[in-house]
């Protein structure tokens, strides 16, 4: 699956919208991505997991590592499409971080795939690999979504994002978009900018 068609999909199911919104930064932008639309639909998110999956066929996959909440989903689907387990990173006490509970646990040495939906900052991605780090295992890559910093964010693993997007934000007493009087949260075209 090449990225038109991976753009095409989120698009269609309305997971990624051009308009005027606010992000939870309080930052305005022009590009909106609910990964939620294509999760909530299990057949589309199969298939979409599925490419995601064939990125990373020959790297000897051991486990997949997702962060809460939306990773969860993706790193189960790839998991099962690579026939491995999957384990989910989940946010430490106090809010800085990422624990693995529930009795999850990382052999040192295992390869291990790190899947997420969507990376803006990368912040959540960042956490997830100092956990996985910190069990001394062997992360073969980094598979996603979409990025929608249009690739400029770089990790010291493999990074396969299914489609990239380049996302404006700013301020909101920075905002074009506030400046041409546009009302935000319009979710009217469904074009999107390539990076
Ligand atoms: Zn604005």
């Amino acid at each position: 699956m090449d990225e038109s068609k991976v753009l095409g999909i989120f698009k269609e199911s309305d997971a990624l919208l051009e308009g005027h919104f606010k992000l939870t930064s309080g930052k305005h932008s022009d590009i909106y991505y609910e990964k939620f639309m294509i999760l909530k639909r299990p057949r589309l998110c199969e298939k979409v997991c599925a490419a995601l999956a064939q990125r990373f066929e020959k790297d000897k996959v051991e486990l997949v590592v997702g962060p809460t909440t939306g990773g969860v989903i993706i790193a189960y689907e790839v998991a099962r499409y690579l026939g491995v387990d999957a384990i989910y990173a989940e946010p430490a006490e106090g809010g800085k971080g990422r624990v693995f509970k529930r009795g999850f646990h990382i052999d040192e040495g295992t390869r291990v795939l790190i899947v997420d939906d969507v990376l803006t900052t990368g912040t959540s991605i960042v956490e997830v690999i100092e956990l996985v780090k910190s069990y001394k295992a062997n992360i073969v890559g980094i598979g996603l979504f979409l990025d929608r910093s249009g690739g400029k964010i770089k990790f010291d693993y493999p990074l396969q994002p299914l489609a990239t997007v380049t996302a404006n934000a700013w301020e909101p007493d920075a905002c074009p978009l506030c400046k041409k009087g546009i009302p935000i949260s319009q979710r009217g075209s469904r074009k999107f900018q390539k990076a």
